[in-house]
């Protein structure tokens, strides 16, 4: 019932958020912001092995006007954070930002003065990825969380 049996055979009705969100959640262009050892992890996750191909988002830009998923990889000294703010900043929206590693997600145990105590002090963050590494396996498992949030979202929805 409802509208589609109005419409001819091979005509099917959705809310564009859906369809919209639907393409974006399994094409993500990732940009790696690493700075320290989480990215051997990155790396072999991004490897044949665990296949992040399955998940759209196997082809990282290394321009962040191309790209609408940052990975905050590694730790984010007091230094580097206008870079990343920065970086950030040249991404066009909708973008979204994953934290990945203990140091991106808290400073880890890097509890001095010369660590930003967490990225989500410089820029939001939208999904932490825990870990000192994170295994390829948690990695995933972010990237997966990610496509939920995204799934959420309203198309109209701007974060500033
Ligand atoms: S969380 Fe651990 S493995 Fe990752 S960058 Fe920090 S110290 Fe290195």
């Amino acid at each position: 019932m409802g509208i589609e049996s109005a419409l001819p055979e091979g005509i099917i009705t959705t809310r564009l958020d859906k369809v919209i969100n639907w393409g974006r959640k399994w094409s993500f262009f990732c940009y790696p912001f690493i700075t320290a050892c989480c990215g051997m992890e990155y790396m072999a996750a991004a490897a044949s092995h665990y296949d992040i191909a399955r998940f759209g988002a196997e082809f990282p830009r290394f321009s962040p006007r191309q790209a609408d998923l940052m990975l905050v990889v590694g730790t984010i000294s007091h230094k580097v954070a206008p870079v990343l703010r920065l970086v950030y900043e040249q991404m066009c929206e909708p973008k979204w930002v994953m934290a990945v590693g203990a140091c991106a997600c808290s400073g880890g145990f890097y509890r001095n003065y010369s660590v930003v105590q967490g990225a989500d002090r410089i820029i939001p963050i939208d999904v932490y990825v825990t870990g000192c590494p994170p295994r390829p396996e948690a990695f995933l498992d972010g990237i997966m969380k990610m496509q939920a949030k995204v799934d959420t979202e309203s198309i109209l929805s701007r974060r500033n």
